[in-house]
């Protein structure tokens, strides 16, 4: 029988787990790199790099180092891999992957995290399979012994998929896919600004040969007019379509044409559909005679540091490769860590690397749907969001019947956050394209109450196409946005104005105040039977302390402003002397950001309000700090970092413990403390912000008009009828209000009582090897 435990480790010595990233070079495979480097040493094992990815191992020598913890400091913010990569043509053939177990074993190798694609994570997969047969042979042919390989017996492998192609089955977000998604809609928003300058269109390509998921992304993230994708080729009279859809945007004001075409776009037949031949068509002088130009965007898309995301799913990622090598028995299959929604899981690698494979053969054998089913719901979520906001009027199967029709109002409660502009353009386009009226209220509920006498003052009035076309990349509120509550103008006054516009649904997209108020509006409901519509809310705070959901729109573009913030300063600090920096985040009441920022710039130290700050808490990590720095060659001059939350504590803030690191520091080293404020705001929103706010504004109105009964009865019985959409683990999900308010709210603390995320602030700090420090009793 063969055991369920894991091997022991080789006798009297520690296990050593190596790291490779292989295939084309992804944003976010140092992340995985330095995680799982420093988790291997946390967890009693030692650490090795493979340079040069399979062609290292094959090549052994120079190629396999030890690694030790300080050699990966600083890499979280170092675009590329610092440990190469390469394609080995030696490890396609079996004689090659002899001379990688060799060299695994000469040096004591037992396991091995492979960052790369799918080809790298198949033939990880090839590699572990065949590793029996491969030890037997080194020992047949007399190259190693028995003793030697007895320790060796078992190979554990696990993938973590590093690509910006996000082409791998089964997890939503591939290392690096958001970096580069992120370049191009930088880059699309930079054409966009010229082609409405001198009303051109412009064809921009973008990698992809099998997966669409970049072209895709970038087309709901920039509001692009048209895009290709491999998976879902256009119906034959594509052509027309796009002619059709162009000049109907055009006819409607518009005075730029975005057309985004992936690398592997076809037709129905599988015959390239080339930018040329889009160009073509769009500058045809008997069609459109658009201006028409093409811009391929090629290798800036792999290019630059990591976004947040890519930061910290490489970081978590990487950290629990670690903990599945140290869980696996020599009879668990392969596995890849996988992220869906929110969530991290291992999942078997074999089966990924199955169905990724399939993809491209469906492709191949022009069977579409197959294809699209094959990807995951989200990518036909995104589609089809696509498809809804860009074809409004022109799409009649999507009208409802008019007696469906609804007035549905939408309102920005909170704080500025990025994505809100981009979620109310995408409820807009989906309103219009269903024939519903989508009516925009100013300035929050502070606005809408605006009167003079009987008269209301409020603007309130019907969007249109045109206005909210190009939101799709504006930060801010373009309708304004307010912090108060209903009831600080009077629900009474309030539900008066829900009468005269003759609201029939509500769409509230902000903050913990856009929580409350629709907290207040519901449970007034049976006062005043105005507020008897279906509403909803979208989170939307740079914060993410909306109860309801894990995510909330526009806390992704803080990070990225947060990170891109703490690397300037950590560079200042290499450029002169020594010095830690004490770095104040917003949040209110919730340390999220501070800590995720925390695990996306390698932070020594977070603090949030959750935990508190204490005299000993504070001795401890200055103490520590003292013997990093004494510990410091001088080779290494750049700065460290401490993250503190606004509201950490009453007492001990930024500026107060900076002045109390200094005056222990003793020269030694510096401290200044550096409060970046409404700069976390972001100018433009992040991709995964807009992308997600299009998504999820689509399902909150979906959900508002699936109440074709609106009687008071219904409504009040109902308790979807008013509901927080959220990321809940790998799902989004719309909760009653009732339930939320009444069981996840930690109403004293604005924040949900459970916070999914408590647990990497463990994680944080052992990647940054703090101590264990006092905590606040
Ligand atoms: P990207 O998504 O960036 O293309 P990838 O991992 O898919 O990354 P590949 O060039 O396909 O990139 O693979 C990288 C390396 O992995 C190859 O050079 C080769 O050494 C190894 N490899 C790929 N496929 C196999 C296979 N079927 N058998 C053995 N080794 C393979």
């Amino acid at each position: 029988m063969v055991s369920q435990h894991p091997p022991p480790p080789p006798a009297g010595k520690r296990r050593r787990i190596a790291v490779m990233t292989s295939g084309g070079d992804s944003p976010g495979m140092n992340g995985a790199t330095r995680a799982v480097v420093r988790m291997a040493i946390e967890k009693g094992c030692e650490a090795y790099c493979i340079y040069e990815g399979y062609e290292g191992l094959v090549q052994g020598g120079k190629f396999i180092r030890k690694m030790e913890w300080s050699d990966v400091r600083g890499w979280l913010s170092e675009g590329g891999t610092l440990i190469g990569t390469a394609r080995c043509m030696a490890f396609y053939e079996r004689p090659g992957r002899l001379r990688a177990a060799k060299n695994m074993i000469l040096n004591g190798i037992d396991a091995l995290v492979i960052c790369g694609g799918d080809g790298s994570l198949t033939g990880a997969d090839k590699f572990r399979h065949e590793w029996p047969g491969l030890v037997d042979e080194l020992v047949s042919t007399g190259e190693l012994t028995t003793e030697q390989v007895e320790p060796y017996r078992h190979l554990n492998i696990v993938g973590l998929v590093g690509s910006i192609d996000n082409d791998m089955s089964g997890t939503d977000a591939t290392i690096g896919c958001f970096s580069a998604l992120g370049r191009i809609c930088e880059m699309v928003d930079y054409i966009e600004a010229t082609a409405s300058s001198h009303s051109r269109a412009f064809v921009i390509e973008v990698m992809g040969r099998h997966c669409g998921w970049l072209a895709l992304m970038a087309g709901v993230a920039t509001g692009a007019d048209f895009v290709f994708i491999p998976e879902k080729p256009r119906a034959d009279n594509w052509k027309e379509e796009m002619c059709t859809i162009v000049a109907r945007h055009r006819q409607l004001g518009k005075r730029k044409t975005i057309v985004i075409v992936a690398e592997g776009a076809h037709d129905q037949h599988g015959n390239k559909i080339s930018p040329e031949q889009i160009k073509d068509l769009l500058a045809d002088k008997n069609g459109l005679a658009l201006d028409t130009r093409i811009t391929t965007l090629g290798h800036v898309q792999r290019g630059g540091t990591a976004c947040a995301y890519d930061r910290y799913l490489s970081t978590l990622q990487g950290v629990e490769a670690v903990n599945a090598v140290l869980d696996a028995t020599p009879t668990t299959p392969t596995p890849f860590i996988a992220i869906n929604e929110n969530k991290i899981t291992r999942k078997p690698l074999v089966q990924a690397v199955e169905d990724t494979k399939e993809v491209a053969k469906a492709i191949e054998a022009q069977d579409f749907d197959r294809a699209m089913s094959l990807r995951d719901t989200e990518f036909s979520d995104y589609y089809n969001s696509y498809m809804t906001t860009t074809t409004t009027d022109l799409n009649d199967a999507m009208r409802l019947p008019s007696k469906k029709h609804m007035r549905i109002a939408i309102i920005h409660v909170g704080a500025p956050a990025g994505g809100v502009n981009a979620a109310t353009r995408a409820a807009v386009a989906y309103c219009l394209t269903r024939g519903h009226t989508p009516l925009a209220i100013h300035n929050g509920f502070a606005g809408f109450a605006r009167h003079h006498g009987d008269k209301p003052l409020g603007a309130v009035r019907p969007f249109d196409w045109l206005e909210v076309d190009g939101w799709a990349s504006k930060g801010g509120s373009e309708i304004g946005m307010n912090r108060e509550l209903p009831s600080e103008s009077g629900l009474d006054h309030i539900a008066k104005l829900f009468e005269l516009y003759k609201f029939d649904g509500l769409f509230i997209i902000g903050g913990f105040e856009g929580f409350h108020a629709l907290s207040e509006l519901r449970k007034a409901r049976e006062q005043y039977p105005a507020f008897c519509i279906p509403m909803t809310l979208l989170p939307a705070t740079i914060s993410n302390n909306v109860p309801g959901t894990e995510y909330s729109i526009g806390s992704d573009t803080c990070l990225n402003e947060l990170v891109r913030y703490c690397d300037t300063i950590k560079q200042s600090a290499s450029a002169s002397r020594r010095r830690v920096f004490v770095i104040e985040t917003q949040g209110g009441r919730s340390g999220y950001i501070a800590t995720l920022a925390g695990l996306s710039v390698g932070a020594v130290a977070v603090y949030t309000p959750e935990e508190g700050i204490s005299i000993e808490m504070l001795a401890a990590d200055i103490k520590h700090l003292k013997e990093v720095f004494a510990q410091d060659s001088g080779q290494s001059r750049a700065g460290r970092l401490i993250l503190i939350n606004e509201k950490a504590s009453k007492v001990y803030n930024a500026k107060l413990i900076a002045d109390m690191i200094r005056e222990e520091a003793r020269d030694r080293f510096e401290s200044r403390d550096s409060i970046p404020g409404h700069v976390q705001q972001g100018g433009t929103p992040s991709p995964m912000d807009r992308t997600r706010a299009v998504r999820l504004a689509i399902k909150c109105i979906e959900h508002l008009e699936s109440f074709e009964d609106r009687s008071a009865d219904k409504i009040m019985t109902d308790p979807m009828s008013s509901t927080v959409i959220g990321i809940k683990g790998a799902s989004v999900v719309f909760s009653p209000m009732k339930d939320v308010e009444e069981n996840e709210t930690d109403w004293a603390n604005r924040r949900p009582k459970h916070e999914f995320w408590m647990p990497l602030k463990h994680t944080v700090d052992v990647l940054s090897g703090r101590p264990d420090v006092p905590r606040p009793e």
